[in-house]
């Protein structure tokens, strides 16, 4: 039976068209973009019809205001790190808890080492931002606030728009992790006061390893890596040319694909909430159930354990993923769903324009089940069975019907 990946906001699968757009860049099209022979200039047209691709999905103004990075991590350090050192007489960083661990564990080690003022702006049960405590943090004091567009395990989107504005009051740079965001949602960036955005190649059914930083057109930056004069002296080192055709050639799918991501995915999605909801007591939606990515599922199971689930249903062949974090053997909530003061039990499914219905009706089918061994079982969990008890129990020997008696 084909496998059902619903883990997309980890990462995706590799459009083959993108493969296929890349793979002279391994072979004849060898040559460095900086030589100024006809072996570096071929390769250089590529990699800016690969900022107009990538301009064009984000509504960019300029294409050179896109500088290729090696992922969504690159950029978002890349920008805190530039708007600190450029702004040495402001001190302060203002961004939320619920961010990545790019833009956290960053902001941690800053606020170590450097004496930077972090303040963290706390998000409500629906994983919404508190607006008030961001305004209160907003001073002439703030070098940059960093503010994801979309969060990676809730789907939850912020109002960035309204968001940079008010930065832009205080003369504050605004930056945004928008790596869940570009691809599936409808850009115009120009039209925002924002100023830097960071995204991600392999979140957008593109390679891994290579990602974009826009910085807008009159906002200085000063890279972290210091080299050769490549990128407009903005990211030196020789540019990875495969991965940026290959980047440039998914986001141009991605605005192609945009209608389906916001429609026929939303519906998949939808229907998989829908379905869990009917079928299974006791569970609820986590996130802004307005404000939402089209793809995020995540749906709390009251008296789970939030990695019994995907367990369990990754030997049934289906991936998903817990919005737990395992350190040192235990399953802690993570860090998102403690903010929103969200109890264990969660499980996030995200889409992606592979999915189709096939794959929902074989979530539906096997959850129930699943859901009942590990809540009603007592056995070594503190809610219920262990992972392996329910799996040498009869439903995963026997028939995927009937076992829920
Ligand atoms: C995946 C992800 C990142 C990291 O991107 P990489 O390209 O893997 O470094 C950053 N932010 C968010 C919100 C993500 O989902």
């Amino acid at each position: 039976m084909r496998p059902v990946y619903l883990d997309n906001n980890a990462t995706t699968r590799v459009d083959p068209d993108v493969v296929r757009a890349m793979l002279p860049y391994f072979t004849d099209q060898f040559g460095n973009p900086s030589s100024t022979h006809a072996f570096g200039a071929s390769v250089g047209a590529a990699i800016k019809k690969a900022r107009r691709q990538l301009q064009a999905l984000i509504g960019a103004q300029f294409d050179d205001e896109i500088t290729f990075t090696s992922g969504g991590t690159e950029g978002d350090n890349a920008a805190i790190l530039s708007a600190l050192e450029l702004t040495p007489d402001r001190t302060e960083i203002v961004t939320s808890a619920v961010e990545h661990p790019a833009v956290l564990t960053l902001c941690a080690h800053l606020e170590q080492v450097r004496r930077v003022k972090v303040h963290t702006i706390p998000v409500d049960r629906r994983g919404r931002l508190d607006l008030d405590a961001y305004k209160a943090a907003l001073s002439p004091r703030v070098a940059v606030v960093s503010v994801m567009w979309a969060n990676n395990e809730t789907g939850t989107i912020f109002p960035v728009a309204k968001l940079a504005e008010l930065a832009k009051e205080i003369g504050a740079l605004f930056h945004t992790d928008a790596v869940q965001a570009v691809g599936k949602l409808p850009m115009d960036l120009k039209s925002t006061a924002i100023d830097m955005l960071s995204l991600s190649g392999h979140k957008l059914h593109g390679p891994k390893g290579i990602g974009a930083l826009w910085i807008k057109r009159g906002v200085h930056f000063r890279s972290m890596i210091k080299g050769g004069h490549q990128q407009h002296g903005r990211r030196a080192g020789t540019e990875n040319t495969p991965g940026i055709v290959g980047l440039g050639t998914a986001a141009e799918l991605a605005l192609k694909f945009m209608d389906d991501a916001t429609t026929r995915v939303k519906s998949l999605r939808d229907r998989l909430e829908d379905g869990i909801l009917q079928r299974i007591p006791n569970t609820c939606v986590t996130g802004d159930p307005m404000e939402r990515l089209p793809n995020t599922a995540n749906i709390s199971f009251e008296h789970t354990e939030s990695d019994g689930i995907p367990h369990l249903l990754s030997r049934v062949g289906i991936a998903c993923s817990s919005g737990s974090a395992c350190t040192s053997g235990s399953m802690e909530p993570s860090h998102v769903l403690s903010a929103m003061k969200m109890p264990h039990g969660a499980v996030r499914f995200s889409f992606a324009r592979d999915n189709n219905e096939e794959d929902v009706e074989r979530v539906l089918e096997v959850m129930p089940a699943i859901v009942e061994k590990l809540r009603d079982s007592p056995g070594s969990g503190p809610y219920g069975r262990s992972p392996e008890d329910v799996l040498s129990g009869p439903y995963l020997s026997g028939s995927r019907t009937g076992c829920r008696s």
